[in-house]
């Protein structure tokens, strides 16, 4: 079913374009991420959906239904800040039912609901606790809490994991997309951190300078991303410098490889970027019979952190990071002479 619905949305801060011309359409029930760098647009983006901000031009719809101009309170919606933003003189409960109050619920519903949305974050019995007796995954839980509290079709989350250590973030990560999807909410995250993406989204959006560059699932985006930028900002990527020589062929460093990607945007003769993903990457002892799709090059330096392994191969003054795993070790050591395999299913061409 038709969900959110982004028309052609410029939002202008006098003369500094927050949001260009943005043209989105998603299923209801997906999980969104907005990613990209810091003042990309992100949050002016999500604002505008929950009606914090106009759009000088365009509109939002969701399920068909136009939300250009609906008052925040009426949108149905639920938001969860970065600074997650809870009310520091109101208790646990109090904050999670807040909102059902002001539209004036019982006191028994009030915390009938505020229980029920407590074991459903994880943290039951916690609703006569001061805001102020919480670690910092405690407040955020009691923040999605409240924004779930009246039930809202969308659920708006701005760089909710920001304030949490590397270990926790991991785990709200993984926890609120499993809430995600027992309830089958449309929600959309803004971040700037590709794993977090990654972990949650059904569709990523990646923004740069106001503008959407690339949206897909995140397989699409790691494995087939438009350009430089979106490749080097989800995963790490190897970019070797190199010529189109045929509609399927690049030349580098002298060897010729196939490259099953698409090339049809790019005419023979044009200097191009040959990008491949460092667990795709084989190395091989220089020994070796010839090989299909290799580069020649020397190894720097070698890395063995337990679950995988990483080589640093020097390939005509291009560095290319291979990735593998124990079992596929080929024992290589530093100032080794090796050939560096690019299978042809994992190249992509991007504009250099
Ligand atoms: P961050 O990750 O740092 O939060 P972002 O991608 O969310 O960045 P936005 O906050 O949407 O980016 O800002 C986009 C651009 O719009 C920036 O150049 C910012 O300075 C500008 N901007 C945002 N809000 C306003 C405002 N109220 N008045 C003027 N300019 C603004």
């Amino acid at each position: 079913m038709p969900g959110l619905r982004i028309e052609n949305v410029t939002k202008k801060f006098g003369s500094v374009t927050a949001v260009s011309d943005v043209d989105l359409q998603f299923n209801s029930g997906e999980m969104i991420c907005f990613l990209g760098p810091s003042g990309c647009g992100k949050t002016t983006l999500l604002r505008m959906i929950a009606g914090l901000d106009d759009p000088t031009s365009g509109s939002i719809r969701f399920e068909d239904k136009d939300l250009t101009g609906v008052p925040v309170h009426q949108r149905n919606i639920g938001m969860v800040f970065q600074s997650f933003a809870l009310f520091p003189h109101l208790n646990v409960g109090e904050n999670i039912s807040y909102a059902m109050r002001i539209r004036g619920h019982s006191r028994s519903e009030c915390s009938d609901r505020a229980r029920q949305l407590l074991d459903m974050v994880h943290l039951p019995g916690l609703e006569d606790r001061n805001i102020s007796q919480l670690s910092g995954g405690q407040r955020q839980r009691v923040a999605i809490a409240r924004a779930l509290a009246l039930n809202p079709q969308v659920f708006l989350l701005d760089e909710p994991m920001s304030a949490l250590d590397a270990n926790l973030r991991e785990v709200m990560q993984i926890e609120l997309r499993k809430l995600q999807q027992e309830l089958g909410i449309t929600t959309v995250v803004v971040t700037h951190d590709q794993t977090e993406a990654m972990t949650m989204a059904d569709q990523i959006v990646v923004m740069g300078n106001a503008r959407v560059l690339q949206t897909g699932t995140p397989m699409d985006i790691y494995k087939k991303p438009v350009d430089k930028f979106v490749a080097g900002f989800i995963g790490t990527s190897n970019l070797l410098p190199a010529t189109l020589s045929g509609p399927h062929s690049v030349h580098v460093n002298g060897a010729e490889l196939k490259v099953d990607g698409n090339t049809d945007r790019f005419a023979k003769g044009d200097a191009v970027l040959l990008m491949t993903r460092p667990e795709e990457v084989v190395v091989h002892h220089r020994s070796e019979t010839a090989m299909a799709n290799a580069v020649a090059g020397k190894v720097t330096f070698v890395r063995d952190i337990g679950a995988t392994i990483e080589i640093l191969v020097d390939c005509a003054g291009h560095e290319v990071i291979s990735v593998l795993t124990p079992k596929d070790w080929p024992g290589v050591k530093v100032g080794d002479q090796v050939l560096v395999e690019l299978p042809a299913a994992a190249c992509s061409v991007l504009a250099a």
